[in-house]
């Protein structure tokens, strides 16, 4: 599949593809070439109203909200059975979308079929309680969904990113519309497509293919949208919590991040240095969980990075698709740029670049959106680099003396997504992980995750979580009800 796709791909509503209302579409580059890959409907307005009334009407209308929660686990179930007999269809389409290599849209496509399942063994676990109070009267809660759930994905795991924040939802009885990115939609609609065939019923999960300001206002502000899940970035994520405020409806935001992975002299250097390059050139870098600084120990400093820029170096650039390549490109011309300019004023500033910085050279490469995989080191503690998310294979370098100071470098960021702490001093770990303002702290492991473990983050990195145990519970309301058992008798 290395040619574009011929069919258009639409919008899904209603339990079918159909096309924007204005016919609008758009056509997607591959990312690899900047060659022309897919073209897709383009929704509105008028494409919103329409999803919001048939996710609404589907809500009320059909079994999917109702107490039996037995039939959401079989559903959700099949759809991730299906999903994984066509895991290498829905790997390849993301890869010519987004750009990472295949390898790593496995892994994604992988995890996503574990997070159906497990969100499927919740679907029928979701239970009230029942509480003594005092007087005759039996008091119980019931966790009721809460009606058309909204949803809102960034390009960088399309697919992921999407049901991570969706399967809760559908688990919990609700009726879901997801916006995802304009860049990269398609195994989105695709996936909806599967899950009609799995039994998931029409009008239960849409897809609205369009703007962030058009649809995705649109879709926040209107009447029937009873929560918004939003995975982006910290500016986006509070314009999302200004436009929810006055309906005071339920928000998730995940957003960016600005991690650091602090590596004391004792922790195992090559095992460090693999993790680091894994934590920020997996990707491209495109992660909001990068580790984006490391923070090492002036003494190892030299040791370490000496690793990361082999590791660097190691690396394969090239289309995702083509085997044995080891970094795609990014999502855009536009991404490429941003992230180049973030490494030229750091240069112009005086940083030291230890590996990369540039654009690679090499047959192909410059027709895709390539950075080379980048180390910038002796940045100044208020560079834009050090500050500010650059979502690229860029990697900034502080060093510290002493775990007082390496916790306080660490921290020195107003987001908190993601931190890592390498030694081999248990004690040092733990102490330092429970320093350490961030959501997710891995100790002696690169970035990692499960869809048992809650995700979120601190600081401006996030409100609430999403995966685990509690994720479908974030779609409920719940109700307490007081029942006299003692009125009734009292009269006669
Ligand atoms: P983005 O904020 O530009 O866009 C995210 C989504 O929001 C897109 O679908 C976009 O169309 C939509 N959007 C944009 N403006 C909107 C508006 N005014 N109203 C409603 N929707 C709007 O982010 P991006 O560039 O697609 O993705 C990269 C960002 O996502 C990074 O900051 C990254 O850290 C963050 N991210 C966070 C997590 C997490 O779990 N915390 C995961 C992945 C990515």
């Amino acid at each position: 599949m290395s040619a574009a796709i011929e069919a258009p791909f639409g919008l899904f509503i209603g339990g079918q593809e159909t096309a924007a209302h204005d016919g609008q579409q758009a056509t997607l580059l591959n990312p690899a070439t900047n060659r022309p890959l897919a073209v897709t409907s383009v929704g509105g307005r008028e494409d919103v109203r329409h999803a919001l009334e048939v996710a609404d009407r589907a809500f009320r209308d059909s079994p999917w909200a109702g107490g039996d929660g037995s039939q959401r686990t079989k559903v959700l179930f099949r759809l991730g059975r299906l999903l994984e007999e066509q895991a290498a269809t829905f790997a390849e389409l993301e890869t010519l979308n987004m750009g990472k290599p295949l390898r790593e849209s496995k892994g994604d496509i992988d995890f996503v079929v574990r997070t159906l399942e497990y969100m499927a063994g919740l679907a029928d676990k979701i239970e009230g309680e029942t509480i003594p109070v005092p007087g005759a009267r039996f008091d119980y809660t019931v966790r009721e969904p809460l009606g058309v759930t909204v949803h809102i994905a960034p390009w960088n795991y399309p697919l992921l990113l999407a049901v991570r924040s969706m399967a809760p939802a559908l688990a919990a009885g609700n009726a879901v519309i997801l916006k995802p990115a304009s860049l990269t939609p398609l195994t989105a609609l695709r996936f909806a497509k599967l899950a009609h065939e799995a039994g998931v019923p029409p009008g239960i999960l849409n897809v609205v293919v369009g703007s962030g300001r058009e649809v995705g206002e649109t879709l926040v502000t209107d009447a029937r949208c009873a929560s918004v899940s939003f995975t982006g970035s910290s500016d986006v994520g509070r314009r999302i919590a200004e436009l929810a405020a006055p309906r005071m409806i339920p928000t998730v935001l995940e957003l960016g991040g600005k991690s650091p992975v602090v590596v004391f002299p004792d922790a195992d250097l090559d095992r460090a240095a693999r993790a680091v390059a894994n934590g920020i050139f997996q990707n491209s870098g495109q992660m909001c969980w990068a580790g984006s600084r490391l923070v090492v120990e002036a003494g190892i400093e030299a040791q370490l990075l000496e690793k990361v820029k082999a590791a660097a170096q190691g690396l394969k650039l090239g289309p995702g698709t083509e085997a044995g390549v080891t970094m795609g490109p990014l999502v855009s011309r536009e991404q490429m740029d941003r992230v180049l300019g973030f490494v030229a004023e750091a240069r112009d500033g005086g940083a030291r670049i230890v590996v990369g910085g540039g654009r690679p050279a090499g047959p192909g490469l410059q027709e895709g959106n390539f950075v080379e995989p980048t180390v910038v080191a002796d940045v100044d503690a208020d560079a834009r680099i050090v500050r500010e998310e650059v979502f690229g294979p860029v990697l900034a370098v502080h060093r510290f003396e002493g775990v007082d100071q390496a916790v306080q470098v660490a921290n020195r960021t107003t987001y908190g997504l993601f931190a890592s702490v390498w030694t081999r001093d248990i004690s040092t770990g733990h102490s330092v992980a429970r320093q350490l303002e961030a959501g997710i702290v891995t100790v002696n492991e690169p970035p990692m995750t499960f869809p048992q473990t809650p995700f979120g983050g601190y600081k401006q990195s996030g409100l609430g979580f999403e995966q685990g145990r509690d994720a479908p519970l974030v779609y409920t309301r719940r109700k307490n009800v007081i029942v006299s058992l003692g009125a009734a008798k009292a009269k006669k």
